[in-house]
Parts: C-alpha cells; sequence; structure tokens
C-alpha cells in the first residue's frame, strides 16, 4: 500500500502526521511512504530523516499519485487529492461539523474519510486516541504560557530579600488535559486545586497533591467510561457550581479551564463579573477557546486584558509544541493501520465498531449518522 504524507497548509498547523520513526514502522508493515517536501520542517523533521528511515520526498502531486492512504493532521484540500487512487483513505482530524463542505467534497471524490477524533474511547483504541495525546501536550502547555505572562513566580521561595508566596493554580476541567495541567502547575510549584462536574476526578486530583474543590450539595455525573462522560449540567448544577466558582476564584492567581462536553459547545464557566473579582495581575488559560470558549470574552489567538486579569486561548495548543505533538500524533496513526492491518488482505482491514464511529463518506456518500442526522 501506498501512504502519502502532505504538507500541513492551514495558518498557524505546525505538525505532520508521520515521523521518521513512524516512517520506518509503517514500512515494516509492508508499506511504501511518500513525503511531500518541507512536511516536517516545522516539527523539526528534515527531509533527509525521513529519507533515511525509508520515505520517498517528492511535491504534493507526486506523493498523492497512486496513493491508498493520505494521512493529515488537519482534512487535506480535496484539490490536493486529483491522483490518489479511488476509494483511497483520508485519515485525519476532519472536523466534519465546521468542514461540511469539504467532506462533501471527499464523498463526491469516492473517497474513504476517515475522521480520528471520533475513535471510541474504548480500551483497545487508547494508543490511536489523538484527542488524548493532543490534550495531554495542551495541558502542559497551557499552564506554561500563563506561568509566562504571570508577572510573579510559581513557587515559594524564601530569599535573602524576602519570601515569595507560591501561585494559587485552580484547573476547571479536569479531563486528560486538566490532570497534565495539575501536574505541571505541581511541578512548577504553585498550589492546585481543581474542579470537574464528574465525581471520579476527585480522587484523580487528590492523588496529583491537589485540592478537590467540587459542588457539595447536588449529585455531579458518577461512572466512569462511556457513562462517565460529562452532559450539558441542570440548571441546578449550574447555579451551585456558579456560586463556588464565584467565591474560590477570587483567590486564584492562574486559572486553567478546560470543560468540554463531546459534541456540544463548550460549557460557560467564568464570566465577566466573576473575572472582575480577581487580582489584577491574574492570569486565564482558556483551552476550550477553539469549542467557543469556557471563559466570558475569550478570543482565540489573542491576549486580551480584562479587569486587569489576562485572558488567554489559543486556537490550536498542540501546534505550540510541534515536535512532541508530532510524534505522538503519528504514532496514533500508525498504531491505528497497525491494529488493523490484515496480512492477506496487505493492508488495514476496518472492523465495525471503529470502522462505523470514524467513516465519514464511502462510495459516493456521507455515511456518518451524526452527519446524516
Ligand atoms: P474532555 O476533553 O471532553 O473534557 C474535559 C473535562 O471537562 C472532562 O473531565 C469533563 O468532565 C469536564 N467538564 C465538562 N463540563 C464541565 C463543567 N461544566 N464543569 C467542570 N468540568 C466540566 O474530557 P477528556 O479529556 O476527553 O476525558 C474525559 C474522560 O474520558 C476521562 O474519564 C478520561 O479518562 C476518559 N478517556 C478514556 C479514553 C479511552 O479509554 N480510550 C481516552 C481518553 C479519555
Amino acid at each position: 500500500r501506498r501512504i502519502a504524507v502532505l504538507k500541513e497548509r492551514a495558518a498557524g498547523e505546525t505538525r505532520v502526521s508521520a515521523s521518521p520513526e513512524t516512517v520506518r514502522k509503517l514500512v515494516a508493515l509492508g508499506a511504501s511512504v511518500a513525503i511531500e517536501a518541507g512536511a516536517g520542517v516545522r516539527a523539526s523533521i528534515p527531509d533527509d530523516d525521513y529519507r533515511a528511515a525509508g520515505a520517498v520526498i517528492g511535491d504534493a502531486a507526486e506523493v498523492v499519485a497512486g496513493a491508498d492512504i493520505v494521512f493529515g493532521v488537519q482534512g487535506p484540500e480535496p484539490d490536493l487529492l486529483a491522483g490518489v487512487k479511488p476509494g483511497a483513505w483520508i485519515v485525519a482530524a476532519l472536523d466534519p461539523f465546521a468542514r461540511r463542505a469539504r467532506i462533501e467534497a471527499y464523498a463526491a471524490a469516492g473517497l474513504e474519510a476517515l475522521a480520528m477524533e471520533f475513535m471510541p474511547r474504548i480500551t483497545r483504541a487508547q494508543t490511536m486516541d489523538i484527542l488524548s495525546s493532543q490534550s495531554n501536550l495542551a495541558g502542559y502547555k497551557a499552564v506554561l504560557a500563563a506561568a509566562d505572562v504571570y508577572g510573579r513566580a510559581f513557587p515559594m521561595m524564601m530569599t535573602a530579600a524576602g519570601t515569595i508566596a507560591a501561585a494559587r493554580v485552580f484547573i476547571m476541567g479536569v479531563g486528560v488535559a486538566g490532570l497534565q495541567a495539575i501536574a505541571t502547575a505541581r511541578r512548577l510549584g504553585a498550589q492546585v486545586s481543581a474542579t470537574d462536574v464528574r465525581a471520579a476526578t476527585k480522587e484523580q486530583i487528590l492523588s496529583l497533591g491537589a485540592k478537590p474543590i467540587f459542588v457539595e450539595n447536588v449529585a455531579g455525573i458518577e461512572g466512569e467510561g462511556t457513562g462517565g462522560y460529562a452532559t450539558e449540567m441542570s440548571e441546578e448544577y449550574q447555579k451551585a457550581q456558579a456560586d463556588l466558582v464565584s467565591s474560590h476564584i477570587a483567590r486564584q492567581d492562574i486559572v486553567i479551564t478546560t470543560a468540554l462536553i463531546p459534541g456540544r459547545a463548550a460549557p460557560r464557566l467564568i464570566t465577566d463579573a466573576q473575572i472582575a473579582t480577581m487580582k489584577p495581575g491574574s492570569v486565564i488559560f482558556d483551552l476550550a477557546a477553539p469549542q467557543g470558549g469556557n471563559v466570558e470574552g475569550t478570543v482565540a489567538d489573542q491576549v486580551v486584558e480584562k479587569h486587569g486579569v489576562t485572558i488567554i486561548g489559543f486556537s490550536n495548543t498542540p501546534a505550540h509544541l510541534p515536535a512532541d505533538a508530532s510524534a505522538l500524533y503519528a504514532r496514533n496513526l500508525f498504531n491505528f493501520l497497525a491494529a488493523f492491518w490484515d496480512k492477506d488482505a496487505g493492508g488495514p482491514v476496518l472492523d465495525a465498531e471503529i470502522g462505523d464511529a470514524i467513516r465519514l463518506t464511502r462510495d459516493g456518500r456521507i455515511v456518518h449518522e451524526r452527519l446524516l442526522a
């Protein structure tokens, strides 16, 4: 099978969907890999490293010519794909709700578009889960970006000139990104607290040495796994949570928000009135900025100041760590192909559980139930 790796063309995208390590492993599986010249440059991977791993380097048209599978970080422009084999797979984060026209173009071209961000959160798919691998790095980077603009230090310091107090950091939403944000803020020496709607996160917060801050009088979400995902909360819960945030946030120096609800806009967790109660010089990093933001006033890719508080949101936080984000993303794609590689077929064959979850188009049509509804 021929695998094509294109240079990412979206503004601000620095990542690449294959690494020299995954090229080597794909070649060992029996695939041939063609990479567009310069595809890895922003992730610090020179073309020669791909060549040494067994890839062929070419321009976009050469790379896609005769390809069975096209890898991307984001979905490639349909007009780049003219030379691929009929029914070729597009494997990328396809963002189908925002990019409907592009998905329709894939369908019209007879391509099979596979949205890697729809990978089910099941144990056997963990190694293929791009949301987890990228969120983890995003949680780390959010803390560093907030620390960078914060005019004070994170750790307590006892110096000859006097003592500096530790920064108070509050993490809202304790999924993959939030857990890494807690761990990172702790490593920097901050005093960390955290909250979530899922009761199961309380133990995880404690185990990282942080303080859980939870709504006590209204039930949150119990259970883990498929039953344990966040949903939109009742009005009663939202009111109790708003009161809790109001009483806690005024004493925080740094707030990192990460709260998402699968398939929905991000929940609003911090209002402008609450920001006004924070000390001047405090910093908020809103990791939900690309999904509409958890914080009133967040503007993606801008640093805004409200009531003396700096609010930061990136539209693509993993792209701020291009080398590691690419390395992990590339492994997710390799693990996906390797898990389904069928020696007799000489290529990957999907099963129904994962195939139905991620396949958007096939045989000239959109086939995913969430896009047909
Ligand atoms: P996410 O990115 O969808 O959301 C981030 C966090 O925000 C979640 O913990 C969520 O509960 C929380 N949240 C939502 N609304 C909130 C609100 N109003 N207030 C406060 N917090 C709110 O979550 P995620 O990082 O994808 O992880 C969710 C769960 O999935 C975790 O239990 C994680 O361990 C699990 N998971 C499983 C797999 C797998 O088995 N393959 C992979 C990744 C994650």
